[in-house]
């Protein structure tokens, strides 16, 4: 699972991609052996024509699949006439996606930025200048709540919260201003709230952390509690928005909205790095000129794909094959009923199935299911996640539940062996 692991497996690696990318590239990832040159819907091909089913969809930044026709065209089609302007300018492609991404989404206001980590930095810088002008928090005081279990990204501030050891190690000292609760305990949400306290950041279903499904209701009571206490209630949705989980928002499943809300991962469409930060029109009033600013976020370019991609989400129909194949694909998983299956959980296609680590680890069963055609990652060692862009089919659902069943009874049979 570590990289010298691996890297004993195959040493010295006899394709020569991999060892370029061993020799140049920081050794910040463990990718699995494969090296991938093309892709189509829900299809990758190796460079030796080998076809896999992408179970990973890039962390969920590929919902609407590979090289999808109607984003490639608007992508190439914007690229020839202006891609990049900076916000120095005006452009005539930034206002109607913001336009687009807020009345789909129900926010009043929104900041472009680039990956998701830049636009949870925005929701911090944002929560915390609200929390000063309009709460009256004495200067310097304001402070965050966050869940044990979170990720949001890797910068030095979001790291310094996270509450996982290695994400942390060697990368301190930390700015603070954070305090930690656990996922899906709204009592000790409204313990830790304090008249310092600018905001709860909170992803609806915690993805990184194991794809863990809070309890029922959990969102609306941090809702009624952060309107109460006046906190804003800011909701993660980098991974799971966007119709991953068989809603629009993963918010939609509580009937709640949040104050804030992160979105990032397949807002590009699966073709650019896109990410924004929304927000009720006094929180984002907060910033003024020269206050915060990327110098690509909100550039035409972008901002033509990610309308594109809010564009093919607008009818629902891919929304809903979200929620009707997941649950075909969570059913599956759980009539499998393997002694090595601790867990199967998730919502629409975000779903983890919690693996026995005395009888396999979630790298290895990633390998052994490469081998049959289908690419997954597992996360926290024990957890294979199977999150396939959007768009397919049950045909495609029962392929995969095929190949997954038949790794189960090899490692069934290599348990007999011992
Ligand atoms: C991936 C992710 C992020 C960070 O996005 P990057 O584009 O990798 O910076 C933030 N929040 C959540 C919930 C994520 O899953």
């Amino acid at each position: 699972m570590d990289i010298q692991q691996e890297q004993r497996r195959d040493n010295p690696p006899t394709n020569p991609h991999i060892a370029l990318e061993r020799r140049y590239c920081a050794h910040n990832y463990a990718p699995l052996p494969v090296v991938l040159s093309r892709g189509e819907g829900i299809w990758l091909w190796d460079e030796q024509g080998r076809r896999y089913m992408d179970m990973m969809s890039a962390y969920s930044a590929v919902s609407f699949g590979h090289a999808h026709p109607q984003l490639v065209a608007a992508l190439a089609s914007q690229a020839q006439r202006l891609a990049v302007t900076s916000r120095a300018f005006y452009s005539d492609k930034l206002g109607l996606f913001l336009q687009r991404l807020c009345e789909t989404v129900g926010m009043e206001r929104a900041l472009p930025m680039n990956s998701g980590a830049e636009a949870v930095e925005t929701a911090i810088k944002a929560a915390r200048k609200w929390a000063y002008t309009s709460k009256r928090v004495p200067q310097g005081r304001a402070r965050i709540v966050v869940c044990k279990g979170n990720f949001a990204g890797r910068t030095t501030t979001i790291v310094g919260f996270s509450s996982e050891a290695q994400y942390r190690a060697g990368f301190g000292p930390f700015d603070g201003g954070f305090d930690s609760v656990p996922f899906g305990d709204a009592d000790a949400l409204e313990a830790a709230i304090t008249p310092d306290t600018a905001a709860f950041l909170v992803e609806p279903i915690q993805g990184e952390g194991g794809i863990v499904v809070p309890p029922e209701g959990y969102l609306r009571r941090c809702r009624e509690i952060c309107t109460r206490r006046q906190v804003l209630l800011i909701c993660d949705e980098v991974q799971t928005g966007l119709g991953r989980t068989g809603r629009l928002l993963a918010c939609d499943h509580d009937g709640i909205r949040p104050d804030g809300l992160v979105l990032g991962k397949a807002l590009g469409g699966g073709l650019l790095p896109v990410s924004a930060f929304l927000a009720r029109a006094d929180v984002m009033a907060v910033f003024t000129p020269g206050d915060h600013g990327s110098t690509f976020g909100g550039n035409p370019l972008a901002a033509a794909v990610a309308t594109k991609a809010l564009e093919l989400l607008a009818d629902g129909v891919l929304i809903d094959n979200a929620e009707r194949m997941g649950r075909r694909l969570r059913e599956g998983l759980r009539a499998i009923g393997h002694p090595a299956i601790r867990e199967v959980r998730g919502r629409g296609l975000l779903i983890g199935m919690d693996l026995d680590p005395a009888l396999i680890g979630g790298r290895a069963f990633c390998e052994r299911l490469m081998a049959r055609g289908i690419l997954s990652r597992e996360t926290h060692d024990t957890v294979v996640r199977f999150a396939p862009p959007l768009l397919i089919d049950a045909e495609q659902v029962d392929f995969a539940l095929a190949a997954i069943r038949a790794v189960f009874s090899e490692i069934g049979e290599a348990l007999h062996e011992h």
